[in-house]
């Protein structure tokens, strides 16, 4: 086996490896490397940016890194599709659409992922008439683990098991988005109370384009967004570039990794931290290109748990956390994120067959791990006591047998597996636990 080994870590600083690193500049060395790996039994695993939290992408003997694959195969600005090489960073898409009139859809908090990393996990942003990225997907090719590359064409069944494979169909080699006029936001934020926010809930889903919420433990301090979708005329405004700069990295990144650091050190000062943060909370509106409206910094550095949920559940949900943080007197610094989805027919989506809203819970990366794990844990009982579904590339600790009993088209999505990966050359830990082999 040739190739350099090196030591990963991911950014959450949960997972790490010393693979033998492989990093192939076109199909033909990707499909030499897969054929390779066949003949001397070795087990090869993709990876992206290394942002997923979970086991999913720790590589067992070689890590494929995709740099060398980057930017557009082809186009077709007619039919608003795009074909992108599967190592494609999404803060390069940008660009790359710009000249043909077209953004993407919706997007999640951060850019630094890859287009595979984040559909193979069930990236996802919020809004209730928008799918998570994957649903954007209308094509992808791949080199499936018998060496052969397969394409996957728009309207084929295998689409819902490839646009959203967890890594374990093959390596995809590239991905046609379906993109769509460009847009501009207009981000309304503002403060808001516990009980008001969950109350308002379903109307403010169902009203809104891009609604979502943080909700800041310890306190009755919501911080709510509004995102509107509206044409490109719309002049941009609002704060300055550096007010933003100050409001965005200043405070919200270096100020907060501060707050963290003192909670770290001095737990039973994190509420009163939340509370003065939550009270410092005001409003304020933006209007800007879609990517720079949904895009935010993530500098300081956490792990994080993240479940679906049935959509209107989300507000019981909330209340069983908040009593349990109060019972088990966790102190957590991280404000809890809140958002939700449109239904999708994708095998393996969080959303799939149900309108969604996802709870996602942090943890400070430097924070006792053992505190956080049970944490996770008493939020994990929670959320799937109401049928949750956990985020493929978040912290969860759930397997195939509980997996199988909230996707309805989970062992079609494990057929379709044993026809593209028969011999498990794409397997490790984490899919062997939740696949069930
Ligand atoms: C700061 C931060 C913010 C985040 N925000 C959000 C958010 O708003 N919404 C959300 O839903 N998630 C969010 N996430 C989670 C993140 O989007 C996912 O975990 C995503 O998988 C990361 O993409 P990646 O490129 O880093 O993938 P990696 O973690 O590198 O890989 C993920 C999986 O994709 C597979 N893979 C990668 N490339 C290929 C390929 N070419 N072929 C086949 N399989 C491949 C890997 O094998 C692995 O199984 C966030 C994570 C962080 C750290």
């Amino acid at each position: 086996m040739t190739g350099t080994t090196a030591h990963w870590q991911n950014w959450g600083r949960t997972e790490s490896a010393d693979p033998t690193v492989q990093t192939p500049a076109t199909v033909d060395e990707v499909r030499a490397i897969v054929a390779q790996a066949r003949a001397t039994g070795h087990r090869i695993k993709p990876i992206g940016a290394g942002h997923s939290f979970s086991g999913i992408g720790v590589p067992t003997d070689i890590q494929l890194r995709l740099s060398g694959l980057r930017g557009i195969v082809s186009a077709d600005p007619d039919a608003s599709r795009v074909t992108l090489a599967a190592g494609t960073h999404l803060h390069e898409i940008p660009a790359l659409l710009a000249p043909m009139g077209l953004a993407m859809a919706n997007l999640g908090d951060v850019d630094r992922q890859t287009i595979s990393g984040a559909t193979s996990t069930g990236t996802h942003g919020t809004g209730l008439a928008f799918g998570g990225i994957s649903t954007q997907i209308v094509g992808a090719t791949l080199v499936d683990g018998r060496g052969e590359t397969v394409t996957v064409a728009e309207g084929e069944p295998d689409l819902a098991a490839v646009a959203l494979g967890l890594g374990a169909l093959g390596v995809l080699v590239d991905i046609t988005l379906r993109g769509v006029p460009a847009f501009h936001l207009r981000a309304d934020e503002a403060p808001g109370r516990f009980d008001d926010v969950l109350a308002g809930w379903s109307d403010s889903i169902s009203s809104i384009d891009h609604y979502e919420f943080y909700w800041f433990p310890h306190t009755d301090c919501c911080l709510t967004k509004t995102n509107t979708r509206l044409p490109t005329s719309a002049a941009p405004s609002g704060p300055s570039r550096v007010r933003r700069y100050i409001d965005d990295e200043v405070l919200s990144n270096k100020l907060f990794g501060l707050l963290c650091a003192v909670g770290r050190s001095v737990p039973t000062v994190v509420p009163a931290i939340n509370q003065l943060s939550g009270r410092a909370l005001s409003a304020r509106t933006i209007v800007d290109s879609s990517t720079n409206v949904f895009i935010s910094d993530r500098a300081v550095r956490f792990r994080e748990m993240e479940y679906a949920i049935p959509v209107a559940e989300v507000p019981e949900a909330l209340r069983e956390i908040r009593a349990m943080i109060d019972r088990r007197r966790y102190r957590v610094s991280f404000p809890i994120e809140v958002r939700a989805a449109a239904a999708d027919e994708l095998m393996l989506s969080t959303a799939a067959g149900r309108e969604s809203g996802y709870i996602a819970v942090h943890r400070y990366y430097r924070d006792d791990p053992a505190d956080s794990a049970a944490y996770f844990a008493d939020v994990e009982e929670i959320l799937t006591g109401h049928g949750g579904r956990p985020h493929w590339g978040k912290m969860h600790t759930r397997d195939a047998e509980y997996l199988r009993t909230v996707y309805p088209r989970f062992d079609e999505f494990r057929a379709v597996r044993d026809r593209y990966d028969p011999e498990r050359v794409f397997t490790n830990d984490y899919l062997a636990r939740v696949l069930g082999d």
